[in-house]
């Protein structure tokens, strides 16, 4: 696999990025890939470990045969290096771009050397393959006349549409938005995912075979009970899309927004080719503060000084964490450490200083006097365990400070999917409000309805859905006719 004496040979090479203050006039994606010669290098460093952490339970999620296709990038052989990667990863293109990529932090030269570069290797392969025309349409010779109806068109309701559809079985997806793609279409930013992508993918995946309804709310303007007379069996994959709020005072101001609708808006806009400045929920000229880190609050940042906020600041309740593993961590674990994501980086071009703030607890949004957020009070906190281990949180007496802002965004995460769409169907859910669906089987308590992605597992990542969109299409193929072979 991959060159032996590579990794001693070659060091870790990254894709470039265009500076942040030139990236920050416009919403493209703003990666320059390596020249070939450099591809093939990152390759060779693959190092034929013996026991490839990076495709374990540790590491990729949905198993990706990482070492053989590095291997075969090193010698040059694109097109099966993309056939390698496409028989674990239906959407490489997406994961390529937006994955935390835990197989990096689990491969086995990270433990004394910088990783493989897993996640750059993997966009190359399939970027590689649209361009070189391998991605034509795969129609199923056979048509099995069992019908499915997905509803949700996020990574979850599209892997399994596409594993589904590859076994010969009818394929319609109903989505309630105007787009399909769920928090790939609406939620990661143009500039991290380019859905011109996420539309090509669509328009091969409809050449395929797979219906697509946009517009189509399943329990709004869908009839539930149309689905389940219909179709053979149903797959909820709505998301996990109640967003977490935060009841302190003046939370009911004007200008305090979910980061789900301050994205969304945003994404529809530049999709539209309207310009959102003079809108309530442009950044534009306003000091803005996001509350709450994560991929959700950063893609807020990003999004914000590419409107041209004024003044941007971003709350994290949490402690800052360590610059490196800790022993808590330890290797192959994913670690919680301090990332710098694209978003920060260009905060700190932008305004000259991090625009993270740690430990620090919101207790007011304050009022204009016309009913507009201008501001937060705070105070900061100090994080310690209790006898079992546990993190209590305590108040720093005198540190109360006042931030201007007339627009905040909440990104607290989410709570699980809506429950109107559980009930319309009769599923139960668990403690976690999330839909009750053993993994393996994944069927609801209604026999012909099944769950997967963050509407079962709660608020996860894309590869997740998609390991999750393969094994309940897995489950439904077994249901219909007995046996499968999907994997
Ligand atoms: C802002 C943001 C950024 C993120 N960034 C990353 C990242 O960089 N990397 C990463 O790996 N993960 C990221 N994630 C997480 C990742 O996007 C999710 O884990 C993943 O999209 C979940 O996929 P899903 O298919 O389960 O659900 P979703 O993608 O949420 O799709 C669910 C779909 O169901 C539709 N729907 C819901 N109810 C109905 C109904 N009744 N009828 C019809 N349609 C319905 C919704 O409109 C939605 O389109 C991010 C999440 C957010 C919010
Ligand atoms: S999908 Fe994510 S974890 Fe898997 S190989 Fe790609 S970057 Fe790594």
């Amino acid at each position: 696999m991959g060159k032996p004496t590579g990794f001693m040979e070659y060091s870790r090479k990254v894709i470039a990025d265009i500076p942040p203050l030139e990236r920050l006039r416009h919403f493209n994606e703003f990666h320059i890939e390596l020249e070939e010669p450099e591809r093939i290098r990152q390759g060779a460093r693959c190092m034929d470990c013996g026991v490839p952490f990076c495709q374990s339970s540790f590491g990729c999620p949905i198993m990706n045969l990482i070492p053989e296709w590095n291997d075969f990038i090193y010698q040059g052989r694109f097109e099966e290096a993309f056939w390698r990667l496409r028989a674990t990863n239906n959407f490489p293109e997406f994961t390529g771009r937006v994955c935390p990529a835990p197989c990096e932090t689990a491969c086995v030269l990270g433990i004394n050397e910088p990783p493989v570069t897993i996640k750059n290797n993997e966009c190359f392969i399939i970027d590689r393959a649209y361009e070189s025309g391998w991605m034509v349409p795969r129609i199923p010779p056979i048509r099995t006349g069992k019908r499915i109806a997905i509803v949700g068109s996020g990574p979850a309701g599209l892997a399994a549409a596409d594993q589904l559809n590859q076994a010969g079985h009818g394929v319609t997806v109903f989505e309630r938005s105007d787009r399909i793609g769920g928090l790939l279409m609406y939620g990661i930013p143009n500039m991290k995912l380019d859905k011109g992508l996420v539309q090509k993918r669509i328009r091969l995946m409809e050449s395929e075979g797979i219906e697509f309804r946009t517009d189509s709310w399943v329990g709004k303007n869908v009839d539930p009970e149309k689905l389940l007379a219909e179709y053979d069996a149903v797959i909820l994959a709505v998301g996990s899309t109640v967003p977490r709020d935060m009841q302190v005072p003046g939370r009911n101001l004007k200008g305090i927004h979910f980061a789900m609708e301050y994205l969304t808006s945003s994404t529809k806009h530049l999709l539209d080719g309207k310009k959102l400045n003079g809108s309530g929920l442009s950044a534009n000229g306003k000091h803005v503060i996001v509350i709450g880190g994560g991929d959700t609050g950063n893609d807020c940042l990003g999004t914000a000084l590419r409107q041209g906020c004024k003044g941007l600041k971003n709350f994290e309740l949490l402690p800052k964490p360590p610059a490196t593993r800790t022993e808590e961590f330890p290797w192959p674990l994913y670690p919680r450490v301090l990332k710098v994501d694209y978003g920060h980086e260009e905060a700190i071009a932008k305004f000259g200083e991090d625009p993270r703030e740690w430990g620090i607890l919101t207790k007011e949004f304050l009022d204009d006097g016309k009913g507009n957020v201008k501001g937060i009070r705070t105070v900061r906190v100090e994080w310690t365990k209790d006898p079992n281990g546990k993190p209590v949180m305590k108040e720093v007496p005198n540190t109360e400070e006042f931030w201007k802002a007339e627009l905040v965004l909440l990104a607290l995460g989410f709570l699980g999917p809506e429950g109107e769409t559980l009930d319309a169907f009769k599923v139960e859910k668990d403690p976690r409000s999330t839909i009750k669906a053993e993994y393996g089987s994944f069927s609801t308590s209604n026999p012909k309805v099944f769950a997967a992605g963050d509407a079962r597992r709660g608020q996860s990542l894309v590869v997740w859905a998609i390991h999750e969109g393969r094994k309940v299409a897995r489950a439904v193929d077994l249901f219909l006719m007995g046996e499968t072979y999907l994997t």
